[in-house]
């Protein structure tokens, strides 16, 4: 039997707040006081967590008290530096801004700031999935190899993060490198013919609470070891309180039937593959679209 705590691992998706926002939130008592990198440091030593992603909201008043993208990068490239080694932090998009402001910032927190990725979360954005508003960004990443990871928790068929508003997205942009947040919750089954990965973050217990394990270990299996991605939401998995989540998540995984091979694949080795394959300068990016033409 694999033993999920003990396995090296890189949780792929949580949320940390920069010091100034609970500086300025002193009172706050919520879920979000955990979202704190003093706390989630001995959480990572409990639990073998090597790395973490640090996913913003496209909603800059969460991630800043400058209340802009520029700001909200600022502040996660310096809990980057200062956290040395330990986060990767994805970029993240304010609907309010051009998107030709908002590609450019994208691009500036990347090869300036260094940040991994590109956050898009349609419901808290207001933007729709596949909209033109998003299409920028979508050719951006794809040119330049850039993971984006859409935050995917639909209610109806048409919500703006449906799965397949998502499924289309992956037709027009085929080498898109693409992350589905919480698996499309209960619209997976679009999911499955898309070259996308998926984590589980969140979405793992409410699976659970619906299916039970058994189910949710097939439905697990019907995506396939080397396209699921450990990832929690920590600290903020809706049904969970903060301080249960990760032993929730390894108590669930444990009863299921991966090996330690595939095990392996899921908790560390799938999330550094996305992170680490070298993602294009502009100028590789701009000789590779003209050799395509
Ligand atoms: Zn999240």
């Amino acid at each position: 039997m694999v033993d999920w705590k003990s396995l090296k691992k890189i949780d792929a998706h949580i949320h940390i707040l920069p010091d100034e926002v609970h500086k300025a939130n002193p009172d706050a008592d919520d879920v979000w006081e955990y979202a704190d990198m003093q706390k989630y440091q001995q959480i990572m030593a409990e639990n073998n967590i090597e790395k973490a992603v640090v996913m913003p909201f496209n909603d800059p008043c969460l991630m800043s008290m400058g209340f802009t993208v520029h700001a909200v990068h600022r502040n996660l490239c310096a809990l980057k530096k200062c956290y040395p080694g330990q986060l990767y932090a994805y970029a993240d998009v304010d609907g309010r801004n051009s998107i030709a402001e908002t590609v450019d910032a994208i691009c500036r927190a990347i090869d300036d700031g260094l940040l991994d990725g590109i956050k898009i979360h349609p419901n808290n954005s207001g933007i729709v999935i596949d909209s033109d508003y998003n299409r920028p960004i979508f050719d951006f990443a794809q040119q330049r190899g850039i993971p984006v990871a859409i935050h995917s928790y639909p209610n109806t068929d048409d919500d703006v993060s449906a799965a397949r508003r998502i499924a289309r997205v992956a037709e027009r942009f085929p080498n898109l490198r693409l992350i589905v947040c919480h698996m499309g919750a209960f619209q997976w089954e679009w999911l499955l013919p898309i070259g996308c990965y998926v984590d589980i973050s969140a979405i793992l217990p409410e699976y659970i609470r619906v299916y039970g394990i058994s189910k949710t270990n097939k439905i697990l299996r019907r995506f396939g070891a080397e396209r699921l991605l450990f990832a929690t939401d920590y600290p903020d998995s809706r049904i969970l309180p903060p301080q249960q989540i990760y032993d929730f998540y390894f108590d669930a995984l444990n009863q299921m039937d991966f090996t330690e091979k595939e095990a392996r694949q899921i908790a560390y080795e799938n999330a550094k593959s996305i992170l680490e394959t070298k993602k294009l300068s502009m100028q590789d990016g701009v000789n590779k679209m003209t050799q395509i033409r």
